[in-house]
């Protein structure tokens, strides 16, 4: 069958953007941020979503993730820096929020699994946001 130049054009495109997605349908955290699973919201903008851990591990324990779907820090590159500075940015403000204590006497863990033997079950770059008074379930 004959293609018109539009139609090669339209799989060219369909082709270049497959490998970087802004949404995954399957993926469970950009289906909290569509809100087609429940969560209990921490923070939200126009670019990041934080909400509590549904397993939490310690008294204070939040995931702050990126709206778009960036699978894991295995694929964060220059092209992210200002989104990842701003996230990194947020931690301390949300922490606060969230119920860590102050530093140094409070503080709390920053964590991002990576990979499968980085321990990563959820394949949507996430930080885990984990404090609160000791001791902890894990960690
Ligand atoms: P990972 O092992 O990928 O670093 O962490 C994934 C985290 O997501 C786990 O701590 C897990 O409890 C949490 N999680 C997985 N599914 C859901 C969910 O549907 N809702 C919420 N709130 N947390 C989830
Ligand atoms: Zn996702």
């Amino acid at each position: 069958m004959d293609k018109s130049p539009s139609v090669y054009l339209f799989h060219f495109r369909a082709a270049m953007t497959d490998h970087t997605p802004d949404h995954d349908p399957h993926c469970v955290f950009c289906k909290i941020v569509a809100k087609q699973i429940p969560s209990r919201p921490v923070f939200e903008d126009d670019d990041f979503y934080a909400f509590h851990d549904i397993a939490p591990w310690a008294p204070v324990h939040f995931l702050l993730i990126p709206k778009i779907h960036i699978p894991s820090m295995a694929q964060v590159t220059q092209a992210h820096s200002a989104l990842m500075g701003r996230m990194m940015a947020l931690v301390p403000v949300l922490a606060l929020q969230a119920g860590c204590r102050p530093y140094p006497d409070g503080g709390y863990r920053l964590v991002t699994n990576t990979g499968v033997e980085g321990g990563q079950e959820v394949r949507h770059m996430h930080f885990h946001v984990m404090g609160g008074p000791r001791p902890w379930l894990r960690g």
